[in-house]
């Protein structure tokens, strides 16, 4: 049985206390390796390995910083089918999407980064005999917590900004899914990345949350996970005024006008639905649709959901593999019932697929109020509803009626309606007449409860990193 172990000063190594838990994968329902659950004692023991480590790291030229990430995602796309299976594994995801998705934007988040840092210039402002130059330096010691539903591809997205920006890291990847984000510690070491820079911890959240926020050490925090988790961190970090960076959950809409390109619409719309099996922060789980489009949508939607194939992930040809966990599985199920006493009507799928494995059919559910719980709440499962809606106002004040802000896609040939309606909806992304198209130089982030602080490009070295203005009179 594999172990995943912590990897603190360049070391795997156990948990002080020798404590372990499972990682299962959710297609099979078996054991595949034992985790370190961490406690704080080991948090406090990484957080000292990075501290140690910061004074050589942060004085590391930029040119050796960016030839080790560029290094460390040669190496991961050298190592892609076999990270690719164990994230098909660890998460349950189909191993196409793994292979083509999540392992190679894991290497472009290091090499994107590793560019960036040789792109990041500091600013001057020069008055009357005098001139002000800003130092961008690096933080020190930061957390990077991250969640089980893209593994190693937001670990990465974290870690990447952060050691580009000269700072040292303790990592957090999720408990749920841990085994891919605890092979860079190999791949750090073969890089060359010193000891120290790089800390990854495994285990519970909760055991070692309060260590990786509030230790005087850890100058920033950056999380993505739910809104929950994000609160919790939050609250904890505020008192000493740490610098936080929070992605959290969403509730997005997709709203499909009546002149919009329909075949188009309608296939995104049910990818933004189902990708990754409803387990994506920007999947469109509200599809709005124009009342005179509405029966046409439907009807072509549920067909495609029905035509999903599901089952084992690591099949050619499987589309929609398992939801990552039991507990996970439990709760979509849970909302789904719950979705029909609200007076929720089951379009498709509603219920487990197979008899191993947690597996959940493709769901359309139609007939809710704007105002329960399922338009309300994160499902975060291939579960999506379809509300109906009269104008484009109606249609902005219910994506806006939540309390979430992430994201939005727009369907519309009209491009003045395009640009009105993108400039009333309360997310930090919208998207026009496509779905979850990146650049990796844009803010990515949420607004409302969705999110706090923006990631991507600038925006996360400017996160990871300090400005002094240096004021300079000749
Ligand atoms: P989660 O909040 O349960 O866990 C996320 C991470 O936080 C894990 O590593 C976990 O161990 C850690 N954690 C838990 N309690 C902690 C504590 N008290 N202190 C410190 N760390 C703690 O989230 P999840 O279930 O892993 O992920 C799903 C959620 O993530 C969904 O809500 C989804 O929308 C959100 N998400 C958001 C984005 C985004 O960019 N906005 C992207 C992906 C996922």
């Amino acid at each position: 049985m594999r172990e995943v172990l912590n990897f603190i000063g360049g070391e795997y190594c156990k948990g002080h206390k020798g404590e372990w838990m499972n990682s299962v994968n959710p297609a099979t329902e078996e054991v595949i390796a034992k985790v370190v659950n961490s406690t704080e004692k080991d948090a406090i023991t990484a957080i000292k390995a990075a501290a140690d480590a910061f004074p050589s790291w942060s004085q590391t030229s930029i040119e050796k910083r960016s030839k080790i990430l560029e290094r460390m995602a040669y190496l991961i796309e050298e190592r892609l089918d076999e990270l690719a299976l164990i994230e098909c594994q660890d998460n349950g995801k189909p191993l196409a999407v793994a292979k083509t998705v999540d392992i190679p934007r894991a290497a472009l988040n290091l090499r994107f980064f590793s560019q960036a840092i040789t792109q990041y210039s500091q600013e001057a402002q020069s008055m009357k005999g005098a001139i002000n130059y800003t130092l961008q330096q690096p933080l020190g010691v930061v957390t990077c917590i991250s969640p089980w539903n893209l593994p190693l591809y937001l670990f990465t997205w974290k870690i990447a900004p952060a050691l580009a920006a000269g700072n040292c890291v303790v990592g957090k990847p999720s408990e749920v899914t841990p085994i891919t984000a605890s092979i860079l510690g190999e791949i750090a070491n073969e890089a060359g990345l010193p000891k120290g820079v790089l800390n990854i911890l495994h285990g519970e959240g909760h055991r070692m949350g309060e260590a990786l926020v509030v230790s005087h050490e850890i100058k920033a925090v950056s999380f993505t996970g739910s809104t929950q988790t994000g609160k919790t961190i939050n609250q904890l970090a505020a008192p000493h005024f740490k610098k936080v960076s929070l992605e959290m959950g969403g509730k997005n809409a997709t709203i499909i006008f009546d002149d919009c390109d329909e075949n188009k619409a309608i296939s995104t719309a049910a990818r933004a639905a189902f990708s990754n099996q409803g387990q994506i922060c920007l999947c469109g789980s509200r599809i709005l649709v124009h009342e005179s489009l509405y029966e046409k949508v439907k009807s072509e939607l549920i067909e495609k959901a029905n035509k999903l194939r599901v089952g084992d992930p690591t099949q050619e040809g499987t589309q929609q593999g398992a939801v990552v966990s039991e507990a996970h599985f439990n709760k979509i199920l849970s909302c789904i019932e719950k979705a029909k006493t609200e007076g929720g009507k089951v379009l498709c799928g509603g219920e487990r697929f197979g008899d191993k494995g947690f597996f959940v059919k493709p769901t359309l559910i139609e007939g809710l109020p704007q105002k329960c719980e399922t338009n309300q709440q994160e499902i975060f499962g291939p579960v999506a509803t379809l509300i109906p809606f009269k104008n484009e106002e109606e249609a902005i004040a219910m994506a806006n009626d939540t309390n979430y802000g992430l994201s939005a896609s727009i369907w519309t040939e009209n491009t003045s309606r395009a640009h009105r309606v993108a400039e009333k909806l309360n997310t930090g992304i919208v998207w026009v007449n496509t779905w979850m198209l990146r650049d990796l130089r844009t803010p990515f982030g949420g607004a409302k409860e969705s999110g706090v602080g923006r990631e991507g490009g600038f925006h996360a070295l400017k996160f990871f990193t300090e400005p002094k203005n240096v004021c300079i009179q000749y």
